[in-house]
């Protein structure tokens, strides 16, 4: 099944990552979590949907990556422009159970549990990985839906703030300051991170379920 629809706005988030909002076909349903595969010309990618389930719009978080791929192309795409779009899919969409759902994202891997909490999940901990402050996208949005919501700065010389931010990666808050509890949880981002913090999860949490998925 093929869709085909028409790029409505982008937004640039910082200075590599944007919004970009489509329309969306008539009948088109989607669970939160879900990804699709966008198409341009010869070029096909997979991406996360981040709008809520009941939105009008399709809305997408895209970083683009050097060079002459799928999100290079989006970054220029001209408005009103037509992209093909496939049927969601994936299994990263939220399963309620009596645990605490802990959602670790690391840079647009955010793009699942963004969708989650616009469709009304709430009251998880929610651990978002970035190099600094501009790259926290959506954070009202997140901080006002979790219990708890922390903001992990890899980067060396980022400023200070008051707020929820811990200074390092996610991997070192989970070792460091995730208290023992019974968790579920959910990861998304790039194949190093997810690697890594499921060997951490197995060794800190082994009785614990573990949801991921890999973007690069
Ligand atoms: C299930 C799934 C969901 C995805 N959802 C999103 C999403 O919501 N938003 C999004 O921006 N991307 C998402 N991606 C990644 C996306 O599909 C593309 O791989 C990405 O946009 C790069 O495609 P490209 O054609 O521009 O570059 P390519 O020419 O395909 O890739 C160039 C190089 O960049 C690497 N790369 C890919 N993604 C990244 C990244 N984020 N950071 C650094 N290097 C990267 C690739 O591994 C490759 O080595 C998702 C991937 C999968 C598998």
């Amino acid at each position: 099944m093929e869709y085909s629809v028409r790029v409505l706005e982008r937004t640039w988030l910082n200075s590599e990552t944007f919004e970009l909002t489509c329309t969306r076909p008539e009948g088109f349903a989607f669970a939160a979590g879900q990804h699709v595969r966008l198409s341009c010309d010869d070029l096909e990618r997979e991406y996360t949907i981040v709008s809520a389930t009941h939105e009008p719009f399709l809305r997408f978080l895209i970083k683009r990556v050097p060079g002459a791929g799928l999100s290079a192309r989006l970054a220029e795409i001209m408005m009103h422009g037509l992209l093909r779009l496939g049927k969601p899919t994936g299994y990263l969409t939220f399963q309620p159970t009596d645990k605490t759902s802990v959602f670790i994202a690391t840079g647009v891997g955010v793009a699942p549990f963004v969708a989650m909490a616009a469709s009304g999940v709430h009251g998880f901990i929610l651990l978002q990985g970035a190099r600094d402050h501009s790259g926290l996208f959506y954070r009202p949005l997140l901080e006002g839906a979790a219990l708890t919501w922390v903001g992990c700065l890899s980067g060396e010389d980022t400023a200070r703030r008051a707020g929820s931010i811990f200074h390092g990666r996610v991997s070192t808050y989970v070792s460091d300051h995730l208290p023992h509890g019974n968790y579920t949880f959910y990861l998304c981002g790039s194949h190093p991170m997810i690697h890594d913090m499921t060997h951490l999860l197995d060794e800190r949490y082994p009785a614990a379920r573990v949801y991921s998925e890999a973007y690069s």
